[in-house]
C-alpha cells in the first residue's frame, strides 16, 4: 500500500519534470540514527532531503529494547520509540521519508543516478549513505534451514518465543553478552558458546553474564550442527581442544557473531576495506567520490553505537551542504 502511494507521488513529481526523472537535492539511503540525524540537519539547512528507508525502516534499533546509553534519556528509552522520535523530528523540518529500497547506483555521471525498487530512477545532487550493517551467520546448512523455526539472529526480537525453555547463543562480543543476559531473563537455561578461551565483550558485560546463574558458558566450543526436522530440538557442539562432542537439548539457537555492512550496491564505486566498510577521508564523511557521503555502521566497524552513528550523520549533512554550496558558488563565478 505504501509502495503504491510512493509510486503515485513520484508520478505526480515526474509529471512536473520534463525529463520524467525526479531530481533530489540530498538523497539519504537508510533510516537508522545516522540517516535520521543527517535528515534533521539537511532539512534544517533547507536541502529538502528525501530518505529511502530500506527493508528495515528504523534500522537495528527497531530490534532493540532498552537504550540506556543515548545521552538525553535519563530513564532510558525503547529502541523503536527512539526511532519514531527521530523520524518525527526529521519530518518536522520537511524530510520526505519514503518506504523503498535503493537497488542500484551509478556514480559515474552527475547528478548521480539512483534506482529505487529496481524500477524507479531518480537523480541526486548529493547522496548520504546510511545503510548500516546486518547480522552474520555461522554458515551451517541446518542454521539456514531452521532460520525462523528456532534459529534467530536477534534475541530481543525472538526471545519471547522461548520463555521457560533451554536455548543456546553463539558469540563472545558485547552483542552475545547482552543477548545472553536478555535471554536469561526469559529462558530456563542459556548456553553461551564461545569459540575461544576468552570473550571479546567488555569486562562489565562479561561480569554480568558470569553473575547470572542460568547462563552456562561453554569455552572453546564450536557448533557442529543444529538439530531438528521442523523446529530446533538440539545442537551438537564440539570442544575444539578435547574434540569431545556434546548434544545440547535446546529449543532455540541464537547467533550473535557480528555484522556485515550493507554496502554491496556501492562496491563498484566506493573505496572500501576488505570487510566492505566504506572508507572516508579522515575527519570527514566524504568518500572517494565528491558529493557522496557515508555515515553510521556502513563506515564504522569500531564504535557502532547509536550516538556515534548519529554524530556521523550530522557530519554527513554538514559535508553535503558544503559540497552543494561549493558547486553553486563555482557555477556562479
Ligand atoms: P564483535 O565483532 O565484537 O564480536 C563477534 C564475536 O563473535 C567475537 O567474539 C567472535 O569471536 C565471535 N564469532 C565470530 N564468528 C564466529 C563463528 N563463526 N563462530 C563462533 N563465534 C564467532 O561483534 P558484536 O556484534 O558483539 O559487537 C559489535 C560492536 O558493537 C562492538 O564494538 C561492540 O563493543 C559493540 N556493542 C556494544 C554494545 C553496548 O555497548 N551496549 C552492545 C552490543 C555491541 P572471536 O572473539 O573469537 O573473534
Amino acid at each position: 500500500m505504501l509502495m503504491h502511494y510512493h509510486t503515485y507521488l513520484c508520478a505526480i513529481i515526474n509529471m512536473e519534470n520534463p525529463n520524467g526523472i525526479e531530481r533530489i537535492k540530498v538523497l539519504i539511503i537508510g533510516s537508522g540514527p545516522a540517516g535520521y540525524t543527517a535528515a534533521i540537519y539537511a532539512a534544517r539547512a533547507d536541502l529538502k532531503p528525501v530518505m529511502y528507508t530500506g527493508i528495515q525502516p528504523g534500522g537495528q534499533l527497531m530490534i532493540t529494547t532498552d537504550v540506556d546509553n543515548f545521552p538525553g534519556y535519563p530513564k532510558g528509552i525503547m529502541g523503536p520509540e527512539m526511532m519514531e522520535d527521530l523520524k518525527a523530528q526529521a519530518e518536522r523540518f520537511g524530510t520526505e521519508v519514503r518506504y523503498g529500497m535503493v537497488s542500484s547506483v551509478d556514480f559515474a555521471s552527475y547528478p548521480f543516478k539512483v534506482t529505487v525498487d529496481e524500477e524507479q530512477e531518480i537523480k541526486a545532487e548529493a547522496v548520504i549513505i546510511s545503510t548500516g550493517a546486518s547480522a552474520k551467520w555461522l554458515g551451517l546448512e541446518s542454521e539456514q534451514r531452521l532460520n525462523g523455526f528456532g534459529v534467530s539472529a536477534c534475541a530481543v526480537c525472538d526471545g519471547f518465543f522461548f520463555k521457560g525453555v533451554d536455548v543456546a547463543i553463539v558469540g563472545a562480543g558485547d552483542t552475545a553478552a547482552e543477548e545472553a543476559s536478555y535471554l536469561a531473563k526469559l529462558c530456563k537455561k542459556v548456553y553461551l558458546l564461545v569459540r575461544r578461551g576468552e570473550m571479546r565483550a567488555s569486562k562489565a558485560m562479561q561480569k554480568r553474564v558470569q553473575s547470572l546463574p542460568n547462563i552456562e558458558i561453554l569455552w572453546n566450543t564450536e557448533t557442529k550442527e543444529i538439530l531438528g526436522e521442523k523446529t530446533v530440538d538440539g545442537a551438537i557442539v564440539r570442544n575444539v581442544i578435547t574434540k569431545e562432542e556434546t548434544k545440547l537439548d535446546i529449543q532455540g539457537f541464537f547467533v550473535a557473531i557480528g555484522h556485515t555492512p550493507n554496502t554491496e550496491i556501492f562496491k563498484d564505486w566506493l573505496d572500501m576495506d576488505e570487510q566492505g566498510y566504506i572508507k572516508t577521508i579522515p575527519g570527514s564523511s566524504r568518500t572517494n567520490i565528491p558529493g557522496v557521503f557515508v555515515a553510521g555502521d556502513a563506515q564504522d566497524k569500531i564504535y557502532r553505537q547509536a550516538v556515534t552513528a548519529a554524530g556521523s550523520g550530522c557530519m554527513a549533512a554538514l559535508d553535503a551542504e558544503r559540497f552543494l554550496v561549493g558547486r553553486e558558488t563555482n557555477s556562479e563565478e
